[in-house]
């Protein structure tokens, strides 16, 4: 099958508009480091958009009306943008879905300690990452610490010209003879991910002067003491901004474009959706897909299933029934970022049915590995139906798998949506470095996917 490489479709006033949506992605990823902080960047973008927060309403016990725009913030964590439609909700909602949690080095709830006269924050990583590329190189640590009495402290200690960064040592090559020879996943133990965080001793005669520096640091500037530590989520990052990428700017190389590269198209297309749609329009960022979708906040809670009860309740459809049928009858683009194929790398990709950067937006009709174990399948049916509606709107798509059939595989968020019995299918982003520091993307990929987000919408 011949694909049109997405660049060759651009004039002139196209690729201005995909250079700008680029530039407002890249400002969206350097806002948004951690689950939290792209929450409330979506927040911003949807208040900015005229969306109305969802629990005023309820509180209020406001009716819902065709063309209103609400959303929800879930645990600060994971972000539902609806726009509702003329339609009853029972015939179904048109959702685009993603994750806005990505791979990173998490502080542990008892972290600091002083060893021979260095202070470093213990860690236990987060997602699946290759350990070693996270050594010697600058991280930022982004977060809260919620004190006992519930105020919230927030952390973002490394992203400011002036400021200090953290790091992970590694061993100089000149001693690394027994480590070199190990393989990759026993490289560095996870144990040794510690984060080095100080050097200096405080006055006084009491143990671990050095420790106790950085505690007066922390008491300072936040107000915070080591107890506090318990009731913190603490995130180390690659620290610096996203940037273009490439002579020819083509590209981006940023931090957690898995799966940021799809939520924030997914909420765009919403957000900047005009008039009132048939269907109801939703855009669902989940956090926790990097571990399993687990947990309150991720896609196997029930947060979506309650806020769609709780809209269909602001729409006069009380009946749990009504929820059930609003859920079947969607349709649904769940975004993941797919594997790119790498040239340097092609052994691992079946090629014909490997995501290209710049081939557009991509279709998995199924995810899984081996025998398609735990895949979600997408109805050839409704292939069918999205092929189309791309084709209509001269939307650059491809299909993929991820991967050669024995070589490995992933799931994403669609099964726990299909659970519902509606239409899902798996699609998103080529990415290369999946799950590096710094990983990166197309810009054509990106706008294409925007443009089919948008088309998905206005289908
Ligand atoms: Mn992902
Ligand atoms: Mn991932």
């Amino acid at each position: 099958m011949y694909r049109k490489n997405a660049w060759e479709n651009y004039d002139g006033e196209e690729r201005a508009r995909l250079g700008a949506f680029a530039d407002a992605y890249r400002a969206f990823l350097d806002r948004s480091k951690t689950e939290r902080e792209a929450a409330a960047s979506a927040e911003r973008v949807c208040r900015a958009a005229g969306f109305q927060n969802l629990d005023d309403l309820i509180e209020a016990g406001a009716a819902l009306m065709p063309g209103d725009r609400v959303y929800r913030k879930w645990m600060n964590k994971s972000f539902m943008a609806f726009v509702v439609g003329s339609e009853s909700i029972e015939r179904g909602m048109r959702i685009l879905g993603a994750h806005i949690d990505s791979p990173r080095i998490d502080v542990k709830q008892n972290p600091l300690f002083e060893d021979d006269g260095l202070a470093y924050l213990d860690t236990h990583y987060y997602g699946g990452i290759k350990k070693y590329q996270w050594l010697a190189m600058p991280l930022a640590l982004h977060g809260v610490i919620v004190k006992r009495d519930g105020s919230v402290v927030s952390v973002a200690i490394g992203e400011g010209e002036d400021d200090p960064v953290l790091c992970i040592t590694d061993l100089l090559p000149h001693l690394a003879q027994d480590q070199m020879a190990k393989t990759a996943s026993k490289f560095i133990d996870g144990e040794a991910l510690n984060i080095l965080i100080g050097s200096a001793p405080a006055e006084g005669d009491d143990k671990d002067p050095v420790k106790r520096a950085v505690l007066e640091v922390l008491k300072r500037d936040y107000g915070v003491e080591e107890e506090d530590f318990v009731s913190a989520e603490l995130e180390a990052v690659p620290a610096g901004k996203a940037r273009d990428a490439g002579l020819d700017r083509s590209m981006l190389l940023g931090y957690g474009h898995d799966d940021r590269v799809c939520a924030y198209p997914s909420l765009m297309a919403v957000a900047d959706y005009e008039g009132t749609p048939e269907m109801t329009l939703c855009a669902v960022l989940a956090d926790k897909e990097e571990i399993g979708s687990v947990g309150a906040s991720g896609m196997n809670s029930h947060f979506f299933e309650n806020t769609v009860a709780e809209l269909a309740a602001l729409m006069g459809c009380e009946k749990e029934l009504s929820v059930r049928r609003a859920l079947q009858n969607s349709v649904m683009l769940s975004s993941d970022v797919s594997a790119g194929y790498d040239p340097t790398y092609s052994g691992v990709f079946e090629k014909k049915n490997a995501a290209m950067l710049n081939l557009g937006v991509c279709f998995n009709k199924y995810t899984g590995s081996r025998g398609k174990s735990g895949a979600s399948d997408a109805n050839a049916e409704f292939m069918a139906e999205v092929r189309r509606v791309m084709d209509d709107a001269g939307v650059c798509w491809q299909t993929s798998e991820l991967g050669k059939v024995d070589v490995g595989g992933g799931g994403t968020i669609a099964w726990l949506c299909a659970k519902y019995a509606m239409n899902v299918i798996d699609c998103g982003v080529p990415v290369l470095s999946m799950h590096a520091p710094w990983e990166i993307i197309s810009k054509a990929d990106l706008w294409e996917a925007y443009k089919g987000y948008c088309a998905f919408l206005r289908a």
